[in-house]
């Protein structure tokens, strides 16, 4: 817009040697105008005169007789806001800083082509074209911002897109379940793994597996349209279903979901099908973060896995023993090759005498923190499957052999032997070789095997039994009662010894039938001739009741637990006892 656009007041400006009495007899005369020109004698302004500054004075008493004949030049202003009909308003609204538009001038004097006076445009008039132009630009860029927030919004939800599927990616998925978690909304998070689809994909084609994909995403909406659904990944898909906790009710829903995922559908090759294997989590029952919720969420999935597909909600003792698990076997290795699996040292005692009559080697695990210590219970069958126990078996061995080469010559060492292990013929030569090294003598070692031993390979078990034998090493069979030992068995193996399971000797005292067993093995072992151990003493009338039935040796808590050290705590404990 240009100053010629406004509204111009044609008041005739003022002769440079004019008084103040014209200037004021116009301002009365024009009550709009609230500034004059003064021209030089071309009709050239020179200067301006504001109604402010002068009318303010002439109002007062007296006024007008105090400044009517006064000269002009005394309230001129400099001609400053000079402009011209072309020129336009944008620039003066540049020209004014945001605290000068409150003292825009009032007026601006208009002047032609030539420099000569034309008229007044008000400085009011100025300021509204200023602010109207402002305002029809905040508008229009306001338009431009709506224009590019929703260009931008689109791109965002392409790109966060499943472009095959329409379908969310997983980046959404997350931002979704951190709101529901930051919310403590309760929800259920589920993870959907097709069963089958790199078979589908590899057999007839990426447009079948396409096939499978788009159609699992429109069965999962027609399922329950409430859901956020999203493809995490190949095969993968997570729906978040806000307010819900995992009922029963919910399961069957689940398990209807996963019908319908069952289902075959039409694809290139005609009706074909894949299978869903679903695991379901709950905020905040099962997950206290996100993390552990997309972890629990996972867990349940690869449960269902394993079991060929269908639901399986998160189970804590399941999955988490799981994991657990996990993290066993993976440091298990290094642990075994470093020697991070120790002995500790249990001792056994004559029961009739309450001296130690030696210690049984018991494995215990030195290795990585993986948040929990296992016990030898749970990382044994790990070593056994991984196929290390005879890696295990012998360092524990030759570290156990090397603590016990100081101890007193007439106590023994048991050493536990994993059934596996006997496969070897070796084994009683390399016992005996690192025996001698260790200055250890044949006849204090003592091998313990379980009868499980005994069924894998029974010929080939006696053999290596009787060559351990023949070097002079005593045989105990471990964990007696608890398998399927029969006579003929204990009566053909070079046993030295029975060792009573502790389940048995533990609740003797209150079941007659464990008390039976306990006497008819102390019996046995008389009838062969061989010792007679009992596991897992924890008090005093168990021992004193052994003690009546005249078994040879004890083992327990009570007198003594498994340690690093060859302790013998035992004899303070036996005596307390008897
Ligand atoms: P096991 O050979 O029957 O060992 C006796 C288990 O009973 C040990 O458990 C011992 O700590 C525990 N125990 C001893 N006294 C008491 C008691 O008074 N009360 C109770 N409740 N328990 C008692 P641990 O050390 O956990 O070993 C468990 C099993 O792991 C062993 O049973 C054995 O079968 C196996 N094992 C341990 N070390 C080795 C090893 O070096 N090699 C092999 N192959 N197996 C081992
Ligand atoms: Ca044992
Ligand atoms: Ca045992």
């Amino acid at each position: 817009m240009t100053f010629g656009a406004l509204r111009i007041e044609h008041t005739s400006p003022l002769q440079a040697g004019a008084l103040c009495r014209e200037a004021i007899d116009q301002f009365v005369a024009h009550p709009s105008v609230r500034l004059l020109a003064v021209v030089d004698g071309a009709g050239k302004p020179v200067g301006a005169l504001s109604r402010t500054k002068i009318i303010v004075k002439a109002a007062g008493q007296f006024g007008r007789a105090l400044y009517d004949k006064r000269p002009i030049t005394e309230f001129l202003d400099p001609p400053r806001f000079v402009v011209t009909a072309d020129q336009a308003v944008a620039d003066i609204a540049g020209s004014l800083s945001g605290d000068e538009v409150t003292v825009a001038p009032d007026g601006y004097i208009l002047v032609d082509a030539d420099g000569a006076y034309v008229g007044i445009v008000d400085g009011l008039d100025v300021l509204r074209a200023i602010l109207e132009q402002n305002t029809r630009l905040i508008a229009k860029l306001n338009e431009e911002v709506k224009i590019r927030a929703s260009a931008e919004r689109e791109a965002r939800r392409l790109a966060d897109t499943d472009t095959l599927t329409g379908l969310s990616n997983r980046r959404i998925f997350i931002e979704e379940t951190e709101v529901a978690v930051a919310r403590q909304e309760p929800s259920v998070l589920v993870y959907i793994d097709l069963d089958r689809f790199k078979f589908l994909n590899d057999k007839y084609g990426h447009v079948v597996g396409d096939d499978a994909l788009r159609t699992t995403g429109e069965r999962i909406r027609a399922w329950r349209p409430d859901v956020f659904v999203a493809r995490l990944g190949g095969d993968e898909f997570g729906l978040l279903i806000p307010g819900a906790t995992l009922d029963a009710n919910f399961e069957s829903e689940l398990s209807r979901l996963h019908e319908l995922l069952c289902e075959p559908f039409i694809s290139k090759p005609g009706a074909v099908n894949v299978g869903a294997s679903i695991g379901a989590a709950a905020f905040p029952a099962d997950a206290t973060s996100r993390v552990e919720w997309f972890h629990a969420a996972d867990k349940a999935m690869q449960r269902a896995k394993l079991n060929q597909g269908g639901v399986r909600r998160f189970d804590a003792t399941i999955d988490l023993a799981q994991a657990k698990h996990a993290r066993l076997t993976d440091s298990m290795s290094s642990a075994v090759a470093d020697s991070m699996i120790r002995p500790a040292f249990q001792p056994f005692v004559n029961v009739a005498t309450g001296e130690i009559a030696g210690y049984e080697v018991l494995a215990r695990w030195f290795g990585p923190d993986i948040g929990f210590t296992p016990g030898p219970n749970e990382f044994i069958p790990i070593v056994e499957r991984l196929g290390l126990i005879d890696d295990m078996f012998w360092s524990v061995a030759s570290q156990a052999l090397d603590v016990f080469s100081v101890a007193d010559p007439k106590l023994k060492i048991a050493l536990n032997v994993s059934p596996i292990q006997f496969s070897n013929r070796m084994f009683p030569v390399r016992l005996a070789a690192l025996a001698s090294r260790s200055g250890v003598r044949f006849d204090q070692i003592e091998i313990e095997i379980t009868e499980t031993a005994m069924f894998r390979d029974m010929a080939h078990t006696v053999d290596v039994l009787r060559h351990l034998s023949s070097l002079g090493m005593s045989i105990a069979l471990d964990d007696f009662g608890t398998g399927y030992s029969s006579l003929t068995l204990v009566k053909e193996l070079p046993l030295t010894k029975l060792k009573i399971d502790k389940s048995f000797v533990q609740s003797a005292s209150h079941s007659a039938s464990s008390e039976k067993i306990v006497a008819a093995a102390i019996g046995l072992s008389k009838a062969l001739n061989i010792q007679c151990c009992a596991e897992g003493i924890e008090d005093t009338r168990t021992l004193n009741h052994l003690r009546e039935l005249e078994c040879d040796l004890a083992q327990g808590y009570l007198l003594g637990r498994p340690s690093a050290h060859l302790v013998g705590q035992s004899r303070s404990a036996y005596h307390a006892a008897g």
